[in-house]
């Protein structure tokens, strides 16, 4: 049994990687800026574990934002995963609402650690860390590619996440340079969630399920189930596998139509548009939609992201991105 620190321990992917480690017989120390959300954890990850499980599980109190509380990371922990970070939809008007939270918290996180003599820590990046810029988004990615954080065509989040995992590497080699570090950067993240708390992490997919755009612009992700994300944390926190690298977790690129054909097909009773928005018509819409506004650099873009590391970490295949996308539409469209 190992001691495992979970920051944002109540997120949509967190909730995945609490219920592994709780499966795998691991004590875990989760956080979150509200502690009365136990009970709603508890509930979430209980199903499939053996009785009992579940108290193995408790809450501590961390803000990202704030120097209160880390010392809550208890002294005999084997390894902390770092999830928490801000997600949101859209971009905020101030980027480093996003920013302060993302690198300082993470920066916080690995301060923590060192104190509490935690020799390993896995961190939450994400394949924005490594095609954060559209003029990027071009034929077969890799781990070695960065996000250049000054581009004018790269997001407040896609800033959040590289700048914040550019602290970490920056961190262990001039601070802590015997803390082991792995890194993870998923893909758009896909696959049903464990309780109704999922935030803003399926809103894309949530967006096509309703059908609310008569049709869609050509640009997308490269999409993961959230279970690999999930699993890949946990070989990461439990094994030597990862360790030192960044390992993007991806099965395939899916477009926004790609997306809906899928969803079109799972949900027979609804009609989903699967038609390619002219670009002249993103380009209006952009004016009275912010959501739209923030992927217009990305219209008509086309990568792949090598996913050989994943595999080497794995030990398999990903899981198949279609099956994730139609997965979180039977559990969208089953909340109502
Ligand atoms: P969620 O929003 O579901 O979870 C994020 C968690 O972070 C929340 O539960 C929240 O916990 C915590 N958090 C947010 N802001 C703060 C803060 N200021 N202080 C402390 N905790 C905070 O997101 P996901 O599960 O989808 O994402 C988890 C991680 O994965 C993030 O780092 C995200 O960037 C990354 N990621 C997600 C992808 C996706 O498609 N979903 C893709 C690639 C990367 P609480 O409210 O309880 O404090």
């Amino acid at each position: 049994m190992a001691r495992i620190f979970v920051t944002g321990a109540t997120g949509y992917i967190a909730k995945h990687i609490v219920h592994l480690l709780l499966g795998q017989g691991h004590e875990v120390t989760g956080s979150t800026r509200d502690t009365s959300r136990l009970d709603e954890l508890k509930a979430a990850v209980r199903p499939g574990l053996p009785d009992g499980a579940v108290e193995r599980l408790s809450l501590v109190e961390l803000d990202l934002t704030s120097d209160a509380g880390w010392d809550a990371v208890p002294t005999g922990t084997d390894a902390m995963i770092h999830t928490a970070s801000p997600f949101p939809l859209s971009q905020p008007k101030n980027e480093e609402d996003l920013i302060r939270p993302a690198v300082d918290g993470t920066r916080r996180a690995l301060r923590a650690a060192v104190e509490a003599g935690v020799p390993k820590v896995v961190l939450t990046s994400s394949i924005v860390s490594i095609v954060g810029n559209a003029a990027k988004m071009e034929g077969i990615v890799t781990e070695e590619d960065w996000t250049d954080p000054n581009g004018s065509d790269v997001s407040a989040y896609g800033k959040s996440k590289t700048l914040a995992e550019r602290a970490a590497w920056d961190f262990v080699e001039s601070e802590a340079p015997t803390l082991k570090l792995s890194v993870i950067n998923p893909g758009l993240v896909a696959g049903p969630a464990l309780d109704r708390h999922y935030g803003s992490s399926l809103q894309a997919i949530e967006r096509v399920v309703k059908g609310k755009d008569p049709a869609l612009p050509d640009f997308g992700f490269s999409v993961c189930d959230v279970r690999d994300v999930a699993e890949a944390h946990v070989i990461a926190a439990t094994t030597t596998r990862g360790e030192g690298q960044r390992t993007a977790i991806v099965d395939r690129y899916m477009t926004f139509p790609d997306i809906a054909k899928v969803v079109d097909a799972t949900l027979e009773d609804r009609r989903i548009p699967t038609r390619i928005a002219p670009r002249a018509l993103v380009r209006v819409m952009a004016l009275f939609d912010g959501e739209i506004r923030s992927i217009l650099p990305m219209i008509g873009r086309r990568y792949d992201i090598d996913n050989t590391r994943m595999r080497a970490m794995m030990g398999r295949d990903a899981r198949s991105a279609e099956e994730a996308v139609a997965e979180t539409a039977r559990f969208l469209a089953a909340e109502g």
